[in-house]
């Protein structure tokens, strides 16, 4: 009994992507509020301020394609800002290379992000957002190097680079 049960969840997990595709569930959007009233823009605005890829991250909690960031590669000191409104979400000196594809930091500056539990492929979780345009980052996992053990995984459409 439990080895058909744990190969039926098996096989959910692997027809999942497919299941999304097929029905395009309605998304949870962390992105749609804003601590801030005055970054509660209106849909329109954001697709006035955001290239559609941006909007697409930012606005609708999107994936960008692994290693599609020229950030990957980014090595030089500075700050990360959000791509949303210019908020720095993280230092160069927390960014380290994860191997995911993905821009990846083990810690955001104080107070920069908020959190909330998602359950997009049916395991919980944690996505962060920027606490002041609520615009959607990535996902934070505990799998990160020390000191903090944890791993910010951004999207690097949703950051802006601004060296020392
Ligand atoms: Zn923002």
């Amino acid at each position: 009994m439990n080895k058909f049960l744990s190969r039926r969840s098996f096989i959910l997990i692997l027809i999942m992507p497919l299941l999304k595709f097929i029905f395009k569930p309605n998304k949870v959007l962390a992105s749609s509020s804003a601590s801030q009233e005055d970054w509660n823009l209106p849909k329109e605005a954001w697709k006035e301020r955001l290239t559609p890829e941006t909007y697409y991250i930012l606005r609708e909690e999107g994936t960008e394609r692994a290693f599609s960031s020229s950030l990957n590669e980014e090595k030089r000191k500075g700050v990360f800002h959000c791509a949303g409104c210019d908020l720095p979400l993280f230092s160069s000196d927390t960014k380290f290379d994860s191997g995911t594809g993905w821009p990846s930091f083990w810690d955001s500056l104080k107070g920069s992000v908020g959190t909330k539990v998602d359950f997009k492929l049916i395991v919980p979780r944690t996505e962060y957002h920027c606490s002041r345009c609520g615009g959607h980052q990535g996902h934070v996992f505990n799998d990160g190097p020390l000191p903090t053990g944890k791993r910010y995984c951004n999207n690097g459409l949703a950051l802006r680079f601004v060296p020392d």
